[in-house]
């Protein structure tokens, strides 16, 4: 019996990978333009619609490739307009996109793991333990989603949803690609941003292949408070992080570094950490998001008061980093910073990828 050989998802392939795609099948490179450019922009997944591309070559493609995209089996409203997506994959695998709007357009929050392996204390997706990494067209097709609904392409796209960008690096660069395409979804380097707990050689990396925005989720001032809130710390410490960051916008004075902080009732919240905060960021052209903590079952820590937050944000301000804080979205459908969990079928992987996460609370 002939065993035959997997199809080609050509979700996978960037612009360049389906010109490569059609010439092996014997076609001219620009048919593999066309199809990239009806898959993204137009949204078309059926061959036969693709009515500039001749029979001959519409053909060979359902004969040996495929597009397959991750499939949304659920969309949870929230009253402020948040929506979360239940995206199940093809070996039923399950992560979540939150599409936030804003004005008449969205930012779409991807998933870049099926879970995550890094342990941070305060992130429910931890708790999840970790999978596998996301492919590019589970990566791409989220956004392929987003764009269908919204009926154009989201105006921002941020990898802030499960699992950790940059320990799944080529899927993700690759995916950013595609959302950056002219011929797909047009997003300037402005609109794509990344969010790392900081994979430091990965952000040298990063800077060598791609130019989109880069966001640190920093949480504490000092090594002490921040191995115990981002495990990873232990193996990349602040005095390797802070050069990986500087070095990744040298060059260029437009860009910053956006350093995510959750605010945490009585951990890394008083003015003293403000101040220290200050002292360790100087130099670095930064911008600083504060994100109140989302609580979820299980966990002990709270979110820091209003009038504290404010505080916070004043002592940032004087020192003229600018300052904001994060509005909360989707908090009552789990759909908030730290509260997405998809669903995890084999969790055993984490245990094989948990060197670097002592301490953490457990369930
Ligand atoms: N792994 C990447 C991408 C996740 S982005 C990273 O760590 O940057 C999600 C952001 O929400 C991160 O800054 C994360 O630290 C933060 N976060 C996680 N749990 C949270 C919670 N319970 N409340 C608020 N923010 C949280």
């Amino acid at each position: 019996m002939e065993v035959s050989a997997p199809k080609i998802n050509l979700l996978d392939l960037d612009k360049k990978g389906c010109e490569d795609l059609v010439v092996a099948l014997g076609f001219k490179a620009f048919h593999g333009r066309n199809l990239f450019k009806w898959i993204h922009k137009q949204g078309v997944v059926d061959f036969e619609a693709m009515t500039d591309i001749s029979r001959a070559l519409r053909k060979r493609l359902g004969d040996e490739t495929e597009i397959l995209l991750p499939q949304l089996i659920d969309a949870q409203p929230s009253a402020d307009g948040t929506r979360k997506w239940i995206m199940e994959l093809a070996d039923g695998q399950r992560v979540e996109t939150v599409l936030i709007p804003e004005g008449r357009r969205a930012t779409v929050c991807v998933s870049s793991q099926v879970g995550c392996s890094l342990d941070c204390s305060f992130c429910a997706t931890a708790r999840q333990g970790f999978n596998r990494n996301l492919s590019v067209g589970e990566i791409a097709g989220q956004v392929w989603h987003a764009t269908r609904e919204l009926g154009e392409a989201p105006s921002n796209v941020v990898l802030m949803g499960m699992g950790e960008p940059l320990a799944n690096f080529d899927a993700v660069v690759t995916a950013m690609d595609i959302i950056q395409d002219d011929l797909a979804y047009m997003l300037s380097k402005h609109r794509v941003t990344l969010s790392t707990s900081g994979v430091v050689p990965n952000i040298y990396r990063l800077r060598e292949v791609s130019d989109v925005s880069l966001a640190v989720s920093l949480h504490a001032p000092d090594n002490a408070l921040r191995d115990q809130l981002v495990p990873i710390n232990r193996k990349y410490p602040l005095e390797a992080l802070l050069p990986a960051c500087s070095a990744f916008i040298d060059g260029d004075k437009r860009r910053r570094i956006t350093w995510e902080y959750v605010m945490i009732d009585g951990v890394n919240d008083s003015i003293d950490h403000a101040k220290r905060l200050v002292r360790l960021l100087e130099g670095i052209p930064s911008k600083l998001n504060l994100i109140p903590f989302n609580p979820f079952p299980g966990s002990d820590f709270r979110t820091s008061t209003p009038v504290q937050m404010e505080r916070f944000r004043q002592r940032v301000l004087r020192s003229g980093i600018v300052a904001t804080t994060r509005k909360t979205r989707g908090n009552e459908i789990a759909a908030a910073c730290g509260q997405l969990v998809g669903m995890v079928r084999d969790r055993s992987r984490r245990t094989a990828t948990r060197r670097c996460s002592v301490g953490a609370v457990e369930l």
